[in-house]
């Protein structure tokens, strides 16, 4: 058994202790800590009222790693799962390598002036992590997360070599607000806002935001258009999968999230450049932004509708050409029925408990800074199955179809 550390109080931190207070066969003493302590009681409250289990709450700022080291000493913990934003990553990670803890996340590093996320600065903690005889496991979420997994299971056990691959993002959910993120707005519309990029033949191709999309038949959820967006799993599965000739990712977008979502360019109101609103007083539009859109974590109640993320695999079997969709279906009222958030937390939080359950069972266990294809799938997706995330496999025709175009 182990102690497990989790950091962040927000709708996936929710989802992730909900989680692990499930698995308290594998998980001895669960904390969970936070900006703002009284999040983490609420959480707490729910949990011990829903499944009768025990977490303890502390506030924490997570960029201090002093804090973040003692606090993992503190309460033992051999396992931190970091829920909070990306900007906090390098910081637990240090924390992780002074108080001698294994590290999980399900975003890679951004920093906060720069709309820029990549793995380099996190990959560059390999040696000190392999010299600790610890682990890191990056982007253990969904896409992050589970699409790499789901990549790795399709190199793995039914394809020789993978040559194109496409990952593939819709949310049919309707929270009935004329606009709204589904996870914190900051980091959704950077990823959004930026140019797209997708990988071909050993390059990256730089597209203009939004200008290339395709309709796309999500399997028992309906067709939807589907817009090209970087992502940075592409990152880590196209240096990992040295045969793919092409990556791309594509999210779903209804038309009434991009027209706001011009408006709001349009008007400056995405801007992370701080600006003085009142005499001493700095605030980027973007931080205004995020304080008067609907907080992501109260989307639960009112979403209805489902996720349907997955990736569409081509490539060859002795020699023959072959192409697999390998998918999820998340229903939003089912996941807030169950943990009291919706599906874009749910599918986060989950992944992110199955990658410290890897870790604490040494079922996955490598020392040094890894991604998720790096290991056997096979375990985590029968994880994927038993914790709430079951998935599906169809063959489909290697041509003619909207990628193909
Ligand atoms: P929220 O904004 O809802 O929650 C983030 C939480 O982190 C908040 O409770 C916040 O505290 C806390 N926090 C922020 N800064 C600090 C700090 N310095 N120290 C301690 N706690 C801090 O985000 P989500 O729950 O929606 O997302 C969590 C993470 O999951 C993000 O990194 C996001 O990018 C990632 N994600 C990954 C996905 C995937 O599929 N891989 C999909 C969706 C999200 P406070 O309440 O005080 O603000």
């Amino acid at each position: 058994m182990a102690n497990l550390l989790i950091i962040g109080a927000g709708g996936v931190g929710r989802v992730a202790t909900f989680k692990a207070a499930m698995n308290d066969h594998v998980f001895k003493n669960i904390v969970l800590a936070s900006r703002t302590k009284s999040k983490c009681d609420e959480i707490a409250k729910d949990i011990k009222k829903r499944l009768g289990v025990e977490i303890k709450t502390y506030a924490l700022d997570a960029m201090d790693v002093d804090a973040t080291a003692k606090l993992i000493k503190d309460t033992k913990s051999d396992i931190v799962l970091n829920v909070a934003l990306p900007y906090q990553d390098l910081a637990i990670m240090d924390a992780c390598l002074k108080a001698k803890a294994h590290y999980v996340d399900t975003a890679n590093y951004e920093h906060p002036d720069e709309a820029k996320f990549e793995y380099k600065l996190q990959w560059a903690k390999d040696k000190d992590f392999k010299k600790a005889g610890l682990m890191a496991l990056l982007g253990s979420g969904f896409d992050p997360g589970v699409t790499n997994v789901f990549t790795a299971y399709a190199a793995q056990e039914l394809l020789d070599e993978i040559e194109y691959l496409d990952i593939l993002d819709c949310n049919a959910g309707d929270h009935g607000y004329p606009f709204a993120t589904n996870f914190n707005p900051e980091i959704n519309i950077r990823e959004i806002t930026q140019k797209g990029r997708y990988y071909e033949n050993g390059k990256w191709v730089e597209i203009e935001p939004m200008s290339v999309k395709f309709d796309w038949e999500y399997p028992k959820v309906g067709k939807y258009p589907s817009y090209l967006l970087y992502h940075e799993e592409l990152e880590s599965l196209t240096k990992n999968f040295p045969s793919i000739k092409r990556a791309r990712f594509f999210m779903t977008f209804s038309d009434k999230y991009l027209w706001h979502l011009r408006a709001l360019q349009n008007v400056g109101m995405t801007s992370i450049e701080p600006i003085e609103v009142c005499k001493g007083c700095k605030i980027s539009p973007m931080e205004f932004l995020k304080k008067v859109l609907p907080d992501p974590a109260s989307l639960g109640p009112r979403t209805k509708g489902q996720t349907h993320i997955g990736v569409v695999v081509t490539g060859y079997k002795n020699g023959k050409k072959k192409r697999y969709y390998i998918y999820n279906i998340c229903d939003h009222q089912c996941a807030f029925r169950e943990v009291g958030a919706q599906c874009v937390s749910y599918t986060t939080g989950v992944p992110a408990m199955i990658g410290a359950k890897m870790i604490a069972t040494k079922t996955w266990f490598e020392p040094g800074v890894k991604n998720m294809e790096e290991f056997p799938a096979r375990p985590f997706m029968y994880e994927l199955n038993k914790q709430g995330l079951p998935w599906f496999i169809e063959e489909l025709p290697t041509e003619g179809l909207p990628i193909d175009d």
